[in-house]
């Protein structure tokens, strides 16, 4: 996929708060662009040092509050004492199964659930921003492997 719009965002996303556009900060936005699945800030530390640039851990973290302060990135708790992070940028909103036994994270959309959602909001009058909704429990590989057992 094409990252130049991202790029742009986030442009005009430090243009506005007024901070610089460092190399380090595109470097970041351009690993996760062609990262698919949920990571945690050490991991894309560890990737983009392994590639011989140098950034700081305090670099990668605070560049992860900015990409998701600009949504282009979506964060979340999946039960974990550190937060995982995502592209949101030119993805649908999804929702996630999280087995606590091996870690899977399954991605899912219902197009019944957005319905729901959106009935809620527009009941209530409340004008949403974002969403998401986890479940926690034990994927099927994970139960026939008990059954097994
Ligand atoms: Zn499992
Ligand atoms: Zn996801």
């Amino acid at each position: 996929m094409d990252n130049s719009a991202a790029k742009d965002i986030l442009v005009e996303y430090l243009k506005q708060k007024k901070l610089r556009p460092t190399k380090e900060r595109f470097l970041l936005l351009n690993e996760i662009m062609r990262t698919n699945g949920h990571f945690d800030a050490d991991r894309l530390f560890a990737t983009v040092n392994a590639r011989g640039s140098n950034v700081s851990r305090a670099t990668v973290y605070n560049t992860l509050d900015l990409l998701v302060d600009c949504g282009l990135v979506s964060r979340y708790r999946f039960g974990e004492n550190h937060s995982r992070f995502e592209k949101a940028f030119g993805r649908p909103r999804h929702d996630h199964l999280i087995c606590l036994e091996c870690g899977d994270i399954i991605e899912f959309v219902n197009q019944k659930l957005e319905k729901i959602q959106e009935e809620v909001c527009s009941e209530q009058k409340f004008k949403p921003h974002n969403s998401t909704l986890q479940i926690f429990g034990v994927c099927a590989k994970c139960q026939s492997k008990k059954k097994h057992q």
